[in-house]
């Protein structure tokens, strides 16, 4: 049935800045934007979403998350808060090795259902497209179970979901030359063959993969066709931002220890700088990115979440539109434009998704507030009263 949401007191477009459209209307047709902006027309045989005192925004789109996993971290938490640092849990044995100890051991089906419930929770938080990343299997095999389960994530979910296979750390036990030719003669090949993830992401850092072996890593997979992504500078500066330009990367993540140098060579080669607000918040980190030197280069910068079990437990998009807002100084306008259209840009998705214009698919949020500074503003409510994709409700209150 065809929906028309009506008289919203504001729709922002992220057409033009944040695009705002005042006491604005959408009808929805077959999946599609058909009509949007002022106009009026009889309700008859339509589904009516009555939307005054409400704000219209295009669905959210999280381009980083790590949201197949098994294996909850609370422990470590524990020891975090009374002050032992996320490097030196990680070097005893917890961090990324013990979610990987459980992603190893967890089935396709364990892994699919943790996944499945997840989405289903950040539904109701108004994300509509969603990127997951590999990278706890470390093993081939476990990398490949892990894509599976993303697969069939994208089959069964009503979201776009788009996979990233992530080289994330050196496997334990077996020597880093060793390991990086098993990335790199058979789990990119295959992963790039089989078409099981459009994305290859790496974690150049002191504690995974050098500057030298991320571009290995990502020529690699860009011969595959794969496109290319990677976690820069966020515990030291490693220069993968420059890596990034270098490369043409589509996206350079979390950069807190990025120079405005490499700024620059990103903003010339296009890469989309993706900020991870929840992150920061999460480790208490006092680092932050160069939001400034972002803003006078006029660079769109993309805000996700991150969600992941030992840095993140975050995935409502509204409360990290609220940290980029809270931790980073992002305005509001630039966080709410972090979390749909650059987030699509961050992964190639801009055409698709991201702003809300007449003729494209219908994904967008209904969110109980009356104007969109409220959404960062009433951080501890849960303001989505309507997610819609494709023009079909996938979750709702009642109207
Ligand atoms: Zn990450």
């Amino acid at each position: 049935m065809a929906i028309l949401i009506r008289e919203a007191n504001q729709i922002l477009t992220m057409k033009r800045g944040i695009g705002i459209i005042r006491k604005g209307s959408v009808l929805i047709e077959r999946g599609i934007i058909r009509r949007l902006g002022r106009f009026r027309i009889s309700s008859k045989g339509l589904r009516v979403i009555d939307a005054r005192n409400c704000v219209i925004c295009p669905g959210f789109v999280d381009s980083h998350t790590h949201l197949v996993f098994a294996g909850y971290r609370e422990k470590e938490f524990a020891l975090r808060i009374k002050g032992m640092d996320y490097e030196t849990i990680a070097r005893k044995g917890g961090g990324i090795a013990y979610t990987v100890k459980h992603t190893q051991r967890a089935t396709v089906n364990q892994l699919f259902e943790l996944a499945r419930k997840r989405i289903e929770r950040m539904i109701k938080q108004g994300t509509t497209t969603v990127e997951i990343k590999s990278g706890y299997g470390i093993s081939k095999g476990a990398e490949l179970k892990m894509l599976k389960v993303i697969s069939r994530l994208k089959r069964e979910s009503s979201l776009d979901i788009v996979a990233t296979l992530l080289i994330h750390i050196p496997a334990k036990g077996v020597s880093r030359r060793k390991y990086l030719n098993l990335i790199l003669e058979e789990i990119i090949p295959e992963v790039g063959k089989k078409r099981l993830a459009q994305f290859c992401d790496v974690f150049c850092d002191r504690i995974a993969f050098t500057r030298d072996e991320s571009e290995k890593i990502l020529s690699r997979a860009r011969e595959f066709g794969l496109k290319l992504k990677i976690h820069a500078d966020e515990l030291t500066y490693t220069g993968g931002a420059r890596l990034a330009a270098r490369l043409g990367c589509v996206s350079a993540d979390h950069l807190l220890y990025t120079r405005r140098a490499d700024i620059y060579a990103m903003k010339k080669a296009k890469v989309v700088p993706t900020l991870l607000p929840g992150t920061s918040f999460f480790l208490q980190l006092d680092r932050k990115p160069d939001v400034r030197t972002f803003r006078q280069e006029n660079i769109g910068v993309a805000i996700a979440s991150d969600y992941n079990p030992g840095s993140c437990m975050l995935y409502a998009m509204p409360k990290i539109v609220a940290l980029a807002c809270l931790v980073y100084q992002m305005s509001v306008e630039e966080a709410l434009l972090g979390a749909t259209k650059y987030g699509a840009r961050a992964l190639a998705m801009e055409h698709k998704v991201g702003s809300l214009e007449v003729g494209r698919q219908a994904d967008l949020v209904v969110l109980e507030v009356n104007n969109y500074q409220m959404i960062p503003y009433t951080f501890g409510e849960d303001i989505v009263k309507f997610t819609i994709k494709n023009g079909r409700i996938i979750y709702g209150k009642d109207n």
